[in-house]
């Protein structure tokens, strides 16, 4: 592999972006890399995985292929690197064929470093096509979590990664993912076919964030204690829609700045809703698990869950937006009796019966008006509200139905894809110098284009009417109809903003009785399911174990040191026993296990009616002290 070995790998970070140094873990995954492994990074959410790829492809000749689910991160990322002065592209879905087939002519014929493509690109004619022509020489599978079938987030497509393989016998993969649990990295690893696959995971501690766990009977009046007692920016997290406006009316009547968010908000209403949390114009985002993708916001204080979370893998990222500047910060996580139980509905509501499905399947066939037979390797938009209205449908139902036919291979369905305004000149300059002087009212609108948007006479560009109308000093309608005209013209193509779902289909659409989902594979994953929703029930149930270290025995990490600061490790310290009761339980510690080790569990239990705190308060002593120990299965035995 030609690299350019005169150059380390922290002077690509100094020149490129200026950083000082690495993060814990980022230059032991470069290298890794560099030495032409298969390796596999967890870090957490804001840690630094982009670097991970992005370092060592500026340090090897030819071009990284990023493969990324998520298409607003994929164009932040794009968008970040040209700002460096990399020459970087992404195609994902919503982009028509000509967009497409312009990317890659470019990506092959440029200096392109990095090309990003949401998943399903693989599978078309097109991309095999010019991949040959791309000098691909690193492959970085982001969220590589979406490869498992046990992960949380499968996604079908991602499967055909291996497949580059045989395409590109030598390509080293860099797999990278915020949280998997030990099952689903050694998935990723057989799924992506990693020869002598390197896993480096970064430590689950999270040292400064304070997490837990609270039964109460008003969430909203805990919601306002907590943010009374910590000042500073706070996310609260919510299930519905619905309930993020309810919950930041109610805030606001309390006099605390706040405002909701969801993906049901317009493109322009999301960003500037974060913009203004951001910049600290209001203090409190009430929000569903759409918020937080990419968001790097390092004085978050309070994180507050409203509403149980699905599962610990959502909620150990959602909670990690706490804190990240290194002080001290608080993860609640708020419950009443009746939500551990309305998960079990979850998990019927997740799982639609196989006639649930081909419903859905039949009325999204109506709804496009798409024959038998056809549709393959086509994107529509798809209003899903219209869609429901239309053939009454149930929200829930229809969403968790279009995944299982995703997750088997039916098509793909992308809620929320915005796709920006794109123009290109569609004339030659000698009519383009005519047309400037039979319309000088349009002449101010010509040169701003041409002047802002390289490239922007031969290849379709994306445009942002705002920030013309901004350099203009004029309203933004008045941009739009000009660009309409100027289309009408027939002197440029202009492409107006799209903000809608889309459907794509992997297959043709095939009759009703013809639809098969395996359910075999549809069974076991919802087992799977069903035991991630146990372990969230678990973690919500636990009053004694510390947090911390409960969640990073969920991720494989066993040897977190206790927090110390988590509700369950304060009760314990809070616990204050007398001298007489401490004398009096070491004894009775030290005469049940000088005959066997025993479960520190079954331990306590067998202490009777002794408060937990206290006994765990003892055992915790003892073992200090030496007096008695610990083994690897949580067996306590004298020393
Ligand atoms: P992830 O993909 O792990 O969620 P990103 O790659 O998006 O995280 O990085 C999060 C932020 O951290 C970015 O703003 C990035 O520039 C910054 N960052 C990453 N590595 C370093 C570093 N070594 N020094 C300073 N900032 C860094
Ligand atoms: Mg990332």
């Amino acid at each position: 592999m030609a690299q350019h070995l005169s150059i380390s790998p922290l002077d690509v970070l100094k020149q490129y972006w200026g950083y000082e140094s690495f993060r814990q873990m980022q230059e032991d995954v470069i290298l890794s890399v560099l030495k032409g492994n298969d390796t596999l990074a967890l870090m957490p959410t804001g840690g630094g995985k982009s670097l991970c790829y992005q370092v060592p492809a500026m340090m090897m000749e030819g071009l990284c292929l990023v493969i990324s689910p998520l298409i607003a991160l994929m164009k932040d990322q794009v968008e970040h690197l040209r700002r460096k002065n990399i020459t970087a592209y992404a195609i994902y879905s919503g982009m028509s064929r000509k967009e497409v087939i312009n990317v890659f002519q470019i990506a092959s014929e440029s200096n392109c470093k990095f090309l990003y493509l949401s998943p399903e690109r693989l599978e078309t004619p097109l991309f095999q096509e010019y991949l040959p022509g791309l000098n691909v020489t690193l492959i970085a599978v982001d969220e590589a979590h979406c490869v498992s079938q046990w992960g949380y987030d499968f996604r079908p497509p991602y499967l055909r990664i291996a497949a580059l393989r045989n395409e590109l016998p030598h390509v080293p993969m860099l797999a990278l993912t915020a949280s998997a649990t030990p099952d689903v990295q050694q998935d990723i690893c057989d799924k992506l076919e990693f020869k002598n696959a390197k896993i480096f995971r970064q430590s689950f501690e999270r040292p400064n964030l304070s997490y837990s766990v609270f039964n109460v009977d008003s969430k909203i009046n805990k919601v306002f204690e907590i943010l009374k007692k910590v000042p500073g920016t706070s996310i609260v997290y919510c299930r519905s829609r619905k309930r993020t406006r309810e919950i930041s009316d109610l805030l606001r009547l309390q006099n605390i700045s706040s405002d909701f968010y969801h993906a049901g908000l317009t493109h322009d209403e999301r960003n500037q809703k974060q913009d203004d949390w951001i910049k600290n114009k209001i203090r409190v985002i009430v929000c569903t698990n759409a918020f937080g993708m990419g968001i790097d916001k390092p004085d978050v204080r309070t994180v507050i869950h409203a509403d149980v979370p699905e599962s610990l893998e959502y909620y150990y990222q959602e909670a990690g937006r706490a804190g990240r500047d290194g002080k001290t910060a608080y993860a609640a996580l708020l419950y009443d009796n009746k939500n551990l139980s309305e998960l079990e509905l979850v998990l019927e509501q997740r799982f639609p019966s196989l006639d649930e499905i081909k419903n859905v399947y039949q009325a999204v066939a109506n709804y496009l008006q798409l024959p038998s037979g056809m549709g393959q390797g086509q994107y529509y938009s798809f209003d899903i509200a219209d869609f429901l209205k239309k053939f009454k449908l149930s929200g829930h139902t229809t969403l968790y139905s279009l995944k299982a036919l995703e997750q088997d291979g039916w098509l793909s369905f992308n809620e929320q894809v915005f796709v920006p305004s794109s123009v290109v000149f569609t004339t030659d300059k000698d009519y383009l110098y005519e047309f400037e002087k039979r319309n000088p009212q349009m002449d101010s609108l010509i040169k701003t284009l041409l002047r802002n948007y390289d490239g922007i006479f031969n290849h379709t560009s994306f445009i942002s009417e705002k920030l013309i109308a901004g350099i203009l000093k004029t309203d933004v309608t008045i941009i739009i109809q000009q660009l309409k005209q100027l289309h009408i013209a027939g002197i440029i193509e202009y492409q107006p903003q799209k903000d809608s779902s889309q459907l794509y289909f992997l297959r043709p659409r095939i009759r009703i009785e013809e639809l098969v989902i395996d359910m075999q594979q549809y069974q076991k994953r919802k087992e799977v399911y069903q035991n991630r929703i146990k372990q969230m029930q678990a973690y919500i149930r636990e009053d004694v174990k510390c947090r911390s270290q409960i969640i990073g025995a969920y991720f494989g990490d066993d040897d977190l040191k206790k927090c110390g600061i988590c509700d369950n490790c304060l009760k314990q310290k809070n616990a204050t026993l007398t001298k007489e009761e401490f004398e009096a339980l070491h004894h009775r510690i030290i005469n049940i296990v000088k005959y066997e080790p025993i479960p520190a569990k079954e331990l306590v239990h067998k202490l009777g009616n002794v408060k937990k705190e206290k006994a765990w308060k003892v055992i915790d002593l003892l073992h200090a002290e030496h007096k008695i120990e610990m083994d690897k299965t949580g067996k306590v035995r004298l020393k």
